[in-house]
């Protein structure tokens, strides 16, 4: 008798709910004042936690993923000051006991940004807490990759394996972090509902087609990024704005990812929107815009001059 085994038996992903209304800021913060802070249960191991557009116009979310042993913090928002945003706190009171202690905590970062790494320091001095460097060579020893950007590493919670997946495109230090026990893909600023802002297109690109090959034979519920700068209908907010009315859904599906590889491969170098993310290259814009400016600039001086050239000419003539 000899067993057969399917290489990838992938057990059921533990559903959860997305049914909530995250917070949208307002149009007057200092008039409407809020909580600095959403707590959303996706399932009673996983927390979705949104800062208030409010508190930062950058309104980041961060993800809290319990294990037996261990819980995971992917990234720790925007907001520096425990006064303004009691993350620490908040992570603290969510965090189960075990043998009478508070579970150990890991923080990690999707990537070393300020806006997802400002809320480290409320961690620093905390029992049990251990938070992953931010800068390129910390955060690949702390995994142990040896290949990077090629090579998944994994963290073990207990009973729930993490995986990370090296993405770099956004930044250099960036990864994805797919979670075995959801099936979610907590995937940063690489992928969301919103500016996909590129530092290195070709990066960018081959992170698309490492994650998307790295998921084809996995169970993927939900891809949750580190952001919404979308509406509804696929409008980006102004930029530093604390309202977003009618936003889009934070969730993106696989198909929003299966189309990146083919988005990068199309792209004009500058800006491009898709129905649920829009490619920009802000160092290219900057560029443009500085030409531009340059042009018309050029192109004013000479029409000044051959006004007052004709000017010249009518007096003298007269
Ligand atoms: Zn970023
Ligand atoms: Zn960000």
């Amino acid at each position: 008798m000899f067993l057969v085994t399917t290489p990838h038996a992938w057990s059921q992903p533990v559903l959860g709910s997305l049914d909530v209304h995250w917070n949208e800021g307002a149009p007057d913060c200092t008039a409407t004042p809020q909580d600095p802070l959403q707590v959303h249960t996706y399932e009673p191991q996983t927390f979705i936690l949104r800062q208030s557009p409010c508190a930062t116009f950058e309104a980041n979310f961060l993800y809290l993923l319990v294990g037996s042993d261990k819980a995971l913090l992917i990234d720790t928002g925007a907001v520096a000051d425990p006064k303004e945003m009691p993350l620490a706190k908040t992570i603290l009171e969510l965090l189960p006991d075990k043998d009478h202690k508070k579970l150990p905590l890991l923080v990690a970062h999707t990537h070393r940004h300020l806006d997802h790494r400002a809320g480290d320091p409320q961690f620093a001095s905390l029992p049990s807490v251990q938070t992953v460097p931010i800068d390129f060579d910390g955060v690949r020893a702390f995994f142990r990759f040896t290949n990077w950007p090629d090579g998944i590493a994994h963290v073990d919670l207990g009973g729930r394996v993490v995986d990370v997946i090296p993405t770099p495109g956004h930044n250099s230090t960036h990864v994805a972090f797919y979670d075995g026990r959801t099936g979610i893909l907590f995937s940063g600023d690489f992928l969301m509902p919103g500016r996909l802002l590129i530092e290195d297109s070709a990066a960018y690109r081959k992170s698309a087609v490492r994650v998307v090959d790295f998921l084809k034979t996995r169970p993927l519920t939900h891809i949750l990024g580190g952001h919404i700068e979308l509406n509804a209908a696929g409008r980006a907010y102004r930029f530093g704005s604390h309202y977003h009315p009618n936003e889009h859904r934070l969730e993106l599906a696989r198909e929003d990812l299966i189309a990146l590889p083919a988005a990068f491969e199309s792209f004009n170098g500058f800006y491009a929107r898709h129905p649920n993310y829009i490619l920009t290259n802000p160092i290219h814009n900057l560029v443009a815009q500085a030409i531009i400016a340059v042009a018309v600039l050029i192109v004013i001086i000479w029409g000044v001059r051959r006004l007052l050239r004709r000017r010249r000419r009518a007096a003298s003539a007269s």
